[in-house]
Order: C-alpha cells, then structure tokens, then sequence
C-alpha cells in the first residue's frame, strides 16, 4: 500500500461522524485562509449538502469560502453546450454566499489555483473521469498538505452507509436502504432564490406530480409520455433525490411508491454497482458468472442480422421499433424507459459478439443521451447482461439472458403510434 493509501485510511477511520455524507479525506495543518469547494456534481443550491458543509466550515474556521464551479464532462458537444447554458446563472446565485467564484474547466484546476486552499470540499466521484479528477485533487491536497472532504449531494443514502458490499439485486438492498431514509431526508438550503437549471427542474417534478403521477402505472408504454423526464435533472445535480422524494412521499399512492422504486432504488442500487466494482464498465467483469458461462455457451449461435453502429444511428435496422427508439434517442437525447431495454436487447441480438454489442450500446448510450454518462447507464445496459436480473428459459444467442421481442411491444402498447411520433419528431427536425 502506498503512503498516500495509508494516510487516507487513517483519516477515513477517524472520521468524526461515519454515518455522515461527509468524509474527510485529509486533515492538516496549514496556513492557508481559503476554503475551496469544487462544485463537480451537484450544480444546485436547494439542498447542496456540499455547498452547505463549506459554507460552514469556512465560517467555523474563519476561512474565506471560494466556490470554482467545474465544467461537467461529456462526450457530446451538444450536452455540453445544453450544461453550460443550464448553469449560466449560476455565479450570480451563487454571489451571496461567496465572493470569489469562478467557472473553470477540469484542465484549469491545478495545483496554482489550488496553492492559496486551507481546506478543499468536492462533490463525491463514482465514475472514472470523475475519479480520475478527484485523485488529482487528492494528489495535489496532499503533496500540499490541504484538508480534502468529499460530500456525497446525490443520492439519498451515502452509498456505503447503504451497504457495506456490492449488491446482488435490488431485492437485497431495497430494505437497507429503506430503513435509512428517516436519517437523511432533512433539507438544506432550501430558503434562497432558485437558480434557473433549479427553477426547470421544480417546474419538471410540478408537472409530473400534477399530470402524470396518478398515470405512472403506464410508465413503460413509449407511445404515451408517463415518465418524470427528471432524469438529466439528476445527472447534473440540478435537483436532489432527496427534494423529489419530500415531495412524493407524501402522496400515499401506489404510483409514487413505484416511482420510488425507480428514483430510490434502483438509482443507488446503480450507485452501489459502480461504487463497489472497480471495472463497472469492463465487459469481463461487469456481469455475473452465469451470465458469462450462458453467453460463451451460445457464443457461436447463428444471428439473422447483423448489424453496426452506423446502421443504428443512420435508422437502418429492419425493425421500426428499434429505429423510433433510435430517432428518440439521437433527436430528443432520450429513450422511453422500456425502450432502453429493448433497445439494448436487440444490440445483443444483432452484433457479431457480446464484447462488440456491449461497446456499442455504452457508446451510444454515453454519447447521445442528456442523462448518459452516469451510474445508471452503466447499470441500464449491464442488467441487458444479466447483472441484477436472474437467469431466464434458454434460447439462441440470449442463452439465459432476458429476451425481448418485437411482438411483446405489439401485445403490450400502441407501439404504431411510437413510430408516428417519432417520424413526425424527425420530420419537425428537419424542417
Ligand atoms: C439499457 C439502459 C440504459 C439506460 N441508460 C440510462 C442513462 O444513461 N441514464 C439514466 O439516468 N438512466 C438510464 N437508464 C435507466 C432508466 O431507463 C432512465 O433513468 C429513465 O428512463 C429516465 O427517465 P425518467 O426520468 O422519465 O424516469 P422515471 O420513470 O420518471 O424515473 C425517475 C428516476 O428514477 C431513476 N430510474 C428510473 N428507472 C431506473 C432504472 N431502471 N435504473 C436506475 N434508475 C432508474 C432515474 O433517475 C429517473 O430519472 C437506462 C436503462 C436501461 C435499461
């Protein structure tokens, strides 16, 4: 174990509160009169447990809080663009808890920005270009000696308070996690103007509760619009999980139990899988034995189709569903929710191997989706795998994976009236 492994262990387990979202990394002594809080996941000020930390450290300290706002990593330079325009109105917000704020790509956080820092507070990183960041902050707080927190603003329960392990399913963390929710539930923040990325997410949650919750048991059919749509909302911390769930759970209805379901458990089982395996997003490790003993199985099995990437973003599979689902995708950067199962199914279905099916759907997934490149995508297409599912009848190329077909969308839903919607969504586009 290295040095710097060592003292972060230390410090880890002399944390002051282990059931807090906060953990303190490092904790020197130094001369320095700023505390620096890197705002990277949590672009908010309603409930920003990490934004509310800093401000009272640095005023307990008497430091002078600074606030660098972090561009956010994607891929796309359209979600990108669509970031930078949410949190245009963010350092003016932000002016009445600090006077020092600036906007800063990742690049431009190095150790001269940081040289003046006392005390460094950053949101909690999961992913590896998050993780990637986070070890060069820690690297520079501790060749500098700078106290470094990490407070976890995103989801409801810090996820190891949640569980100490990687879970098998959300059946084995559903309870774990349910019989915490008393504990971390409180709000902070919440009396100050909203920001407009904020003010967009309220309006969203508004209109779901008032419109579409008592609709919710329709949530999978894609040719009707049941979903929250909140779910870039969260990826960017433009809203907190815990501010949805306030609001929701006191509405005793069956609908708002299963639509937390979704915002509570499945998101931080999400959470949980790429916190507790390392290689979330390695094809060799992402799924469970069986799945790889079933996929090796059928690895020679004949597939009637096969397809590419460009076939898929250039809407030229023989299946309708499957390129509406694309057109949604790639026009609205988003998928009705059981769509992406499907979709992701039939990846699996159509690609020479597994390894190349997986790569495809992460890189469409990350690519065109405003809510891709979290947890949840990386959760989304590993379930396609088997991860947190059981194994199914066996059948060609599937194995004992899940198989979806084009006649179950037939039975269940309108699917017709998905395809009329999204060639008419095409057509609006091109206009
Ligand atoms: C192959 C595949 C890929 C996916 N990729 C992504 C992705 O890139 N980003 C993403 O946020 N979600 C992803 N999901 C999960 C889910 O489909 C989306 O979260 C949901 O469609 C978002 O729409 P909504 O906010 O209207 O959902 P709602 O039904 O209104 O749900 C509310 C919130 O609950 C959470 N949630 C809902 N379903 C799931 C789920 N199955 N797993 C985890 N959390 C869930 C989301 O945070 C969502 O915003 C994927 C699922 C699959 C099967």
């Amino acid at each position: 174990m290295s040095t710097l492994e060592s003292l972060t262990l230390l410090f880890h387990r002399n944390l002051k509160n282990k059931m807090s979202r906060i953990t303190q990394v490092f904790d020197y002594d130094n001369s320095h009169d700023k505390c620096i809080y890197l705002m990277t996941k949590s672009f908010r000020i309603h409930n920003n447990y990490s934004l509310y930390e800093a401000i009272n450290y640095a005023e307990t300290k008497s430091l002078e809080l600074a606030i660098y706002i972090v561009e956010a990593y994607e891929e796309n330079p359209e979600n990108l663009k669509y970031f930078k325009k949410m949190v245009e109105d963010l350092p003016l917000r932000l002016k009445e808890f600090s006077s020092i704020i600036a906007y800063k790509k990742r690049d431009e956080i190095t150790e001269d920005l940081l040289a003046d820092a006392n005390t460094i507070f950053v949101d909690k990183a999961y992913l590896r270009f998050d993780l990637d960041f986070y070890e060069k902050v820690k690297m520079i707080a501790y060749k500098k000696s700078k106290n470094l927190f990490t407070v976890e603003a995103n989801v409801f329960v810090p996820v190891n308070v949640a569980s100490n392990k990687e879970e098998y399913s959300a059946k084995t963390i559903r309870n774990k996690i349910n019989s915490k929710l008393g504990e971390y539930r409180d709000e902070r923040l919440v009396d100050h103007d909203l920001t407009k990325a904020e003010g967009l997410a309220f309006t969203v949650l508004k209109d779901f509760i008032n419109k579409k919750l008592n609709y919710y048991h329709l949530h999978n059919d894609p040719s009707l619009d049941y979903t929250s749509s909140i779910s870039p909302y969260l990826k960017f911390g433009f809203i907190s999980p815990v501010t949805i769930y306030n609001k929701i759970s006191s509405i005793k209805t069956e609908n708002s139990e299963a639509f937390l379901e979704e915002l509570i458990i499945r998101r931080e089982l999400a959470y949980n899988f790429v916190y507790y395996n390392p290689t979330y997003d390695d094809f060799n490790y992402m799924t469970y034995d069986w799945a790889y003993r079933t996929m090796n199985h059928h690895v020679n099995d004949e597939r009637e189709y096969i397809y590419t990437k460009e076939d898929y973003i250039n809407y030229r599979t023989h299946d309708p569903y499957f390129n509406a689902a694309m057109k949604e995708m790639i026009y609205l950067g988003k998928m009705n929710s059981y769509m992406r199962m499907y979709w992701c199914k039939k990846i699996i279905e159509w690609s020479k191997t597994y390894q190349e099916a997986y790569r495809i759907a992460i890189e469409l997934n990350n690519f065109y989706f405003l809510d891709g490149l979290t947890p949840n995508g990386y959760c989304g297409v590993a379930w396609c795998f088997g991860k947190h599912d059981r194994a199914w009848t066996e059948r060609p190329i599937f194995g004992k994976l899940r198989y979806m077909n084009a006649n179950g969308l037939e039975r269940k839903f309108n699917i017709s009236d998905y395809v009329k919607k999204m060639d008419n969504e095409e057509e609006r586009i091109k206009k």
